[in-house]
């Protein structure tokens, strides 16, 4: 007991004499990459950093960039191995709570990619110099496609959708609850040209949408049945919209407006009342619109056939709306001819349109995803993707088609390249 008093204190003597910490310690919040080979730049991100601050791979050192008081850049040196990411700086040794993973040869992708055990969901690291751009929906174009690009540097050209969910407490825009990317479109009948962007993205045309949602519990509170179906519609037809409080009366281009089509794009169910109070130009709407797609939207999608399409209306030059009354002195009637004349024929027919999607769920984060959080996600796609009523609440594609439609999400491992 006495040695190892004595020890202690000899021990304290020489370090202090040779190694005092000075200044705050420094704090390392997020490291990416967290797996590369000798050379590969890693950015490392935290506070307290400084010019003399030295960044060790399992304690071997690294060449290393001071950028500011939180950001170094370190490259992997030669002769590392797999361990700890350290930073030493002013006396001071803080150890990041993640390994690094030394790799002998470069990783076919630049970022870091984990994938879930139940093989539906997987994320990707970003170093947050990176993240703040890519989160902010403004970030540049040829950024977020080399970001991409590595995407499918690390998995097959096996996605008819791409689900980017941030991994954000709250939306960094509080205007935008979630948003679709048209990458490709090959159905003619839907009042959207033929395109294909899919290769600027890394997907040699398969890529239909890359479908963002900003928050972490995005797929299962925000928008996405809505943000699935921009990649079908509305492209139809104009649409306009008001302001049932300020009689402002606005361009509702991409969704439904005053249509009586309505479904995951807005919209109302239908006509209920003719002249209402007399007046011809006055009716009575159905707001209460079904949860999921509509039929104009499901046969959009290729899951119904033009037969079964229900007319609607769609209604222009509103005047106002009170309650469940509008008011609007056009009324334009969408029956299936008028439908099939004004777009054409939907190519491919529903007899051969796709039915069953697959969807990459890809979560985006600075610092790994703890075991409880992966799990979360890997719930939240369970229950949005099953090809059942999952028993909440919650309306789930395969409920929100009618169980015509599916998109699978699982197989992960099947679609990683290495
Ligand atoms: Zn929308």
């Amino acid at each position: 007991m006495k040695y190892i008093f004595y020890s202690l204190i000899v021990l304290l003597f020489v370090s202090g004499c040779s190694d005092d910490p000075v200044g705050p310690a420094p704090v390392i919040e997020a490291v990416a990459p967290l797996n590369g080979n000798a050379g590969t730049s890693v950015t490392l991100a935290g506070k307290n950093f400084t010019s003399s601050s030295v960044v060790l791979f399992n304690g071997v050192k690294g060449t290393t960039h001071f950028r500011s008081d939180k950001l170094l850049i370190a490259n992997v040196p030669a002769g590392a191995s797999s361990g700890n990411i350290t930073i030493q700086s002013s006396g001071h040794h803080v150890d990041f709570r993640y390994p690094f993973e030394v790799l002998a040869t470069a990783p076919t992708a630049s970022h870091t990619f984990y994938l879930h055990s139940n093989n539906r969901v997987a994320s990707m690291l970003l170093p947050v110099t990176e993240y703040n751009v890519f989160n902010d929906i403004s970030c540049p174009l040829d950024l977020y496609q080399q970001i991409l690009h590595d995407v499918y540097n690390k998995f097959e050209d096996d996605f008819d959708f791409l689900f980017l969910i941030h991994n954000n407490e709250t939306r960094p825009n509080k205007d935008i609850y979630g948003y679709n990317r048209w990458i490709s479109n090959a159905v003619e009948g839907i009042g959207i040209q033929r395109f294909d962007y899919a290769g600027d993205y890394g997907s040699s045309g398969r890529l239909k949408s890359i479908i963002t949602m900003p928050t972490r519990n995005g797929l299962v509170t925000g928008p996405l049945l809505h943000e699935i179906m921009h990649t079908w519609a509305n492209s139809a037809f104009p649409t306009e919209n008001i302001n049932a409080a300020t009689g402002e009366v606005y361009n509702s281009s991409g969704h439904w407006g005053m249509s009586g089509c309505g479904g995951a794009l807005g919209g109302f169910a239908g006509v209920l009342e003719e002249n209402v109070g007399s007046h011809p130009d006055k009716y009575r709407i159905d707001l209460n619109i079904a949860n999921g797609y509509s039929n104009f939207e499901l046969y959009l999608m290729g899951l119904i056939g033009p037969e079964e399409l229900t007319p609607f209306d769609v209604f222009y030059d509103l005047v106002s709306l009170q309650m469940d009354v509008l008011e609007a002195k056009t009324r334009v009637r969408y029956t299936r001819e008028k439908i099939e004349t004004d777009l054409g024929l939907r190519v491919p027919a529903y007899t051969e349109a796709q039915k069953e999607f697959k969807g990459l769920v890809l979560v985006i984060t600075t610092i790994p995803l703890s075991t409880d959080e992966f799990n979360r996600f890997d719930q939240q796609v369970d229950q949005f993707f099953k090809p059942a009523d999952e028993g909440t609440a919650l309306v789930n594609f395969w409920e929100a088609t009618q169980g015509l439609g599916l998109i699978q999400a699982g197989n992960l491992s099947q679609s990683m390249k290495e």
